[in-house]
């Protein structure tokens, strides 16, 4: 799936190093995933498939009680990318990052099986990441990352931080990013 990977010109791709597979992390794609052949892998990998999803759904139960809306799984415009949860209006994006996925630095940790195809993946994950920050920072959004260990109710408080200062910033921040 090349068509995947392409970005606007503009964006800023480091020459040599080729923007990684699909984001299995998100995506969860099987196929994406050939060299996952240890059963200790797989079961690993389920365990944290199952963790990132729940933790996602329960910050989504959440932010609605507080009568907060949003879109899910929101296709950045520009990209193939996608945010887990956006804020369209206020033009904030979140991302529910897995902590194996995605290197937390408190529970990363690295397959010792295809231990190269391993961490190039997860070094790959972070690369786009932080690929993915910059372009959405460009085009005016602010960017929430939140690791799936992190309690829902605290990954809330800290959303909703973020939408009331995007709600008392100067009116020309608006005027600067026209919708
Ligand atoms: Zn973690």
């Amino acid at each position: 799936m090349d068509s995947s990977n392409r970005w606007p010109s503009t964006f800023d791709v480091r020459p040599g190093r080729p923007l990684p597979e699909a984001d299995v992390s998100r995506r969860q794609s099987k196929r994406a995933t050939p060299i996952a052949s240890s059963s200790e892998v797989r079961r690993r990998m389920q365990a944290v498939r199952r963790v990132g999803t729940d933790c996602e759904l329960m910050l989504r139960t959440v932010l609605r009680r507080r009568r907060l809306s949003f879109a899910t799984d929101w296709p950045i415009p520009g990209t193939r990318r996608r945010a887990d949860l956006v804020f369209r209006k206020a033009r904030v994006a979140v991302f529910i990052d897995g902590c194996f996925w995605h290197a937390c630095p408190r529970h990363a940790s690295w397959p010792k099986q295809n231990a190269s195809w391993w961490r190039q993946k997860i070094l790959g994950n972070v690369a786009r990441d932080r690929d993915t920050d910059r372009y959405l920072r460009r085009i005016g959004w602010k960017v929430v990352r939140v690791w799936e260990h992190t309690s829902p109710n605290a990954a809330a408080a800290r959303i909703v931080r973020h939408l009331s200062a995007v709600a008392n910033a100067p009116s020309n921040h608006r005027a600067a990013h026209p919708r």
